[in-house]
């Protein structure tokens, strides 16, 4: 990060204190540039289930700043964390048959090298975070409704009829952002968030009851049980002491307006009837019948327009097929970071050249994610075209578009994208 820079001449308005704008506001301190929150909650909460990150966004932690990379490490779950598994410390996922003449054999033990499976409690993480942001730049309690942008500035509009200026503005305000609605406002109607064409039962199980019902082995490896048009998936949080676990259905339709709705339990178990021994125990175990609709983002033009930028699930929300949602939002952080605490960014006017660089490097990959993250769920169905339940080809096509996810020179993307911004500033 070389000298310290000169002080900026602007301050970074973040809307949203999700993991994407904690972990921007995080990365934007240690660079010494000025930053405000606005946080629609009356306090920063997450929902209590697991989060799994794979290996990129694993390095991008330590570079946004180290003391992320720090409260990962301290919070995660791997499988050295229970005894007699430190074996598998590499390994991301075993595959298991849920349904066909293998059901209950293992396909494959997919590694994710160097660092294997981590997860951790989401709240967990969100919580920790949060004591490294200074309590004096986040206002709770509001929530954006629209922004309109001059030549000077960026006025911001809030649901309890306050406003507010500011000099730049990056939305990190989750899939319904409003500050990609008032940023694109015609593409916003035609694109909004899209059924992905699945949804989930989802819940948390303790580790004894987990073994009890699915054996050691399967309760303490992370595993994903593929299917024929759904998939099971299980991996073990706070330090194997509780386990996460989900079950994925393809499903054309989503004929409701909310997107967590009470279903019944017949309808659960009926959804699970076909895919094997293990998830068919898990669910007849699980609490709640509720059905999460799973939505995402369809392609966006762009993610930035002059002074406002858009991160994280307001860009590019992803199904979690390959769970890389958040990784993205990190990863994003991390570019955005690096630009606007670069030494040459130092007055308002330098950040649009900043913001279109960010738009050019982070747009192609977080979209591709979009895209290969859905696949992965045909894939975990048995069903994505000219691969099937073939073992040899899902063998091949896991180990390919995984290794694209995960092998990426995250500080080469940072540097790529400050030398588009002097690009754009020469021009
Ligand atoms: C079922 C499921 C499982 C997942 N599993 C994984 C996984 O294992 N690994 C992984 O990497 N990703 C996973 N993801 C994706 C991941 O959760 C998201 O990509 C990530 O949380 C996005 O973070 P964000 O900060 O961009 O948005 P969010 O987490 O949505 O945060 C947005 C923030 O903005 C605030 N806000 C919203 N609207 C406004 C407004 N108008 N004004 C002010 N504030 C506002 C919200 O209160 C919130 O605090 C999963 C997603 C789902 C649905």
């Amino acid at each position: 990060m070389g000298s310290t820079p000169p002080s900026k001449k602007f301050t970074v308005t973040i809307v949203g204190g999700g993991i994407g704008g904690l972990v921007l506001a995080i990365g934007l301190l240690r660079r010494n540039v000025p930053v405000r929150i606005y946080e629609a909650a009356a306090a920063f909460a997450e929902i209590g289930l697991g989060l799994s990150i794979g290996p990129a966004a694993h390095r991008a932690m330590p570079l946004v700043d180290p003391q992320i990379r720090e409260i990962y490490d301290s919070l995660v779950t791997t499988h050295a964390d229970s005894p007699g598994y430190e074996h598998f410390r590499q390994t991301w996922f075993e595959i298991v048959w849920a349904s066909g003449p293998q059901e209950g054999d293992t396909l494959m033990n997919l590694k994710a090298l160097p660092s294997g499976q981590t997860t951790l409690r989401r709240a967990d993480f969100l919580d920790a975070l949060v004591n490294l942001i200074p309590p004096e730049i986040v206002q709770f309690g509001k929530r954006l409704e629209s922004l309109q942008e001059t030549a000077e500035n960026v006025t911001l509009h809030f649901d309890d009829g306050t406003t507010a200026v500011a000099d730049l503005v990056v939305g990190c305000d989750g899939i319904k952002s409003k500050v990609k609605e008032s940023m694109l406002p015609e593409e916003s109607k035609q694109k909004k968030p899209q059924y992905s064409g699945m949804y989930a039962y989802r819940t948390v199980f303790d580790m004894d009851e987990m073994v009890e019902i699915v054996g050691d082995q399967r309760a303490r490896v992370s595993t994903m049980y593929v299917g024929n048009g759904a998939y099971g998936i299980s991996y073990p949080i706070m330090r194997a002491k509780k386990v996460n676990f989900g079950l994925y259905m393809l499903s054309e339709k989503w004929d409701h307006d909310e997107w967590v709705r009470p279903a019944k339990r017949e309808d659960m178990l009926r959804d699970a009837s076909s895919m094997g021994r293990y998830v068919k125990a898990l669910v007849e175990r699980m609490p709640d019948p509720s059905q999460w609709a799973i939505f995402e983002h369809p392609h966006i033009s762009t993610y930035v327009r002059s002074r406002v930028a858009i991160l994280g699930d307001a860009a590019h929300a992803s199904t979690p097929h390959q769970g890389a949602g958040a990784g993205q939002a990190i990863e994003d952080a991390h570019v955005l970071a690096e630009l606007l605490g670069d030494s040459n960014v130092t007055e308002p006017e330098h950040v649009v050249a900043a913001f279109k660089a960010y738009d050019d490097v982070r747009r192609p990959r977080s979209q591709r994610v979009v895209t290969s993250s859905k696949e992965n769920a045909y894939l975990l169905c048995l069903c994505l075209d000219g691969v099937g339940d073939d073992a040899d080809k899902l063998k091949e096509t896991w180990n390919k578009r995984l290794r694209w996810l995960w092998d990426l020179d995250v500080q080469g993307q940072a540097e790529q994208a400050r030398e588009r911004m002097s690009e754009y500033r020469q021009v």
